[in-house]
């Protein structure tokens, strides 16, 4: 993609021959956001905003069903606080913001502005950790970070990013890696029946870890130009953090141990997933649970009669009791227009009322998720059904979407076991190009000098093989692919 320098197109281009343009004009298009005049930094407008609330609710309620509480930690944290964990900060040094000034003041200890928040987050739980009676410790923070990203991709890569991380400590490693597969498990929810965006969960090879982890974990989806975008990640942080923060309890015996701690994440990164796997010639195609308008009604009036939106108004009145997220649009626009607007904004349905429909004591319901003309795009709906009708073609349209993104996936996931057909796969970035590997630090960078993959992630390997992209033995089956 070409970021920031970019002109933001007047129209919405076709989608496959040049996804990036397509990405680029359909967000500022649709309205999901501005570019701010701070460089690097986007404008989440309402309708963008009302998506990220969508996937903020989906995760929120899943955090509370599994034990968590949500809390705030400063946006600003001392420099000798970041330096403690020597990985961590060297991981993250590149892209740290720093306050240096207040008011007028030159400071004498330069503030990060977080990147992420394990240093200060461990700092308290220090402080909070005395015994093994007030662990485990499980809470999440709803923030904005910032990484000093050269280049902008609205929520794919920007400098200021909302997103939510969690941060837990245990008594024991067990129950630590427990926390890091079932966040792992939320985030592969969440993404599948949510966001109707597929993806492959795994660990990450050591040199796509999170700084100062022992383990990263990440589900992975495929974008429809073949490059694979990393869309939330789960740590095991052992007790490196621990040590380093003084994360210190007395265990029933009363001996002291170092706290086990994870950390988790998903940004509005997802976003960007689930608007280049779902959209199309036509603009977004928002699956119903993460729509922030999931029915909009459209009255066609014609003449000086206003039957058209009196019945119109009726029927927002009666979904909007009946608890569907619809909108009523009265704009003064042909109804061609509003169409058009609504297809491109990706509305699951439409309602459309005319005075047709209504002598009929119907209106017509048109599906977003199909193609125009296709069987069951459109439906004549008796007015009485409606609400009942909606709330059907909405889980119907949601199931479609997941089984479209996922027959993509399914057959653009390919297993290789020639070399050289490997190099070209992943060069062309046909998918996820699925290998036995040996997991060798050499190898995976031998491959990415070479073709700009890496691996995406790995999973336990059936019996013995050689590794395909370099012939040593196997140790693990792993997805490459170029990314996002
Ligand atoms: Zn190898």
């Amino acid at each position: 993609m070409t970021g920031d320098e970019a002109p933001i197109p007047k129209e919405v281009p076709p989608k496959s021959p040049d996804l990036s343009a397509w990405y680029n004009a359909i967000c500022y298009k649709a309205e999901l956001v501005s570019l701010a005049p701070v460089r690097g930094c986007i404008v989440l407008r309402p309708y963008g905003y009302g998506l990220w609330e969508r996937l903020q609710s989906a995760l929120d309620q899943r955090f509370k069903e599994t034990g968590h509480e949500n809390a705030y930690f400063p946006l600003l944290i001392p420099e000798s606080l970041l330096t403690r964990e020597a990985e961590h900060v060297e991981g993250f040094a590149p892209e740290v913001a720093w306050v240096t000034q207040g008011g007028n003041e030159p400071l004498t200890e330069r503030l990060a502005i977080r990147p992420t928040s394990e240093v200060i987050v461990g700092t308290m739980y220090a402080q909070w950790v005395q015994s093994y009676r007030d662990l485990p410790i499980l809470i999440n923070q709803w923030v904005n970070v910032v990484r000093w990203e050269k280049r902008t991709r609205p929520f794919l890569r920007t400098l200021e990013f909302l997103w939510q991380e969690g941060h837990t400590a245990h008594a024991t490693e067990s129950e630590a890696n427990e926390e890091v597969q079932r966040m792992l498990d939320v985030y592969v929810d969440v993404a599948e029946n949510i966001a109707a965006v597929p993806v492959y969960k795994g660990e990450k090879s050591a040199s796509e870890r999170f700084a100062g982890a022992n383990h990263t974990f990440s589900i992975e989806a495929l974008m429809p130009d073949g490059r694979a975008l990393q869309a939330g990640t789960s740590h095991a942080l052992g007790q490196n953090f621990a040590k380093a923060y003084d994360i210190k309890f007395a265990d029933e015996n009363q001996a002291v141990q170092y706290a086990w701690t994870t950390s988790w994440g998903m940004s509005w990164r997802m976003l960007g997933a689930l608007i280049m796997v779902h959209g199309d010639d036509r603009g977004l195609r928002i699956p119903p649970k993460m729509a922030p308008i999931e029915a909009v009604i459209v009255p066609i009036v014609k003449g000086g009669s206003d039957e058209a939106t009196v019945a119109a108004r009726e029927l927002y009145a009666t979904l909007k009791k009946a608890g569907l997220r619809v909108k009523l649009d009265e704009r003064d626009l042909r109804p061609g227009n509003k169409f058009a607007d609504w297809e491109m904004r990706g509305v699951p349905l439409r309602i459309e009322l005319g005075a047709n429909d209504i002598a009929q004591g119907v209106a017509t319901v048109v599906r977003r998720d199909k193609l125009k003309g296709e069987e069951g795009a459109k439906s004549a709906v008796p007015l009485a059904e409606l609400s009942s009708r909606c709330s059907e073609l909405l889980i119907a349209i949601q199931a479609n979407m997941f089984a479209q993104a996922r027959t993509f996936l399914h057959s653009h996931t390919i297993e290789v076991s020639d070399r050289a057909e490997f190099y070209k796969l992943v060069r062309e970035r046909a998918g996820m190009i699925d290998i036995p590997w040996c997991e060798r630090g050499e190898c995976e960078a031998h491959v990415k000098a070479e073709t700009s993959a890496t691996s995406r992630n790995l999973r336990p390997l059936d019996g013995a093989a050689v590794c395909v992209a370099c012939g040593e033995p196997a140790r693990v089956r792993a997805y490459f692919a170029q990314a996002y």
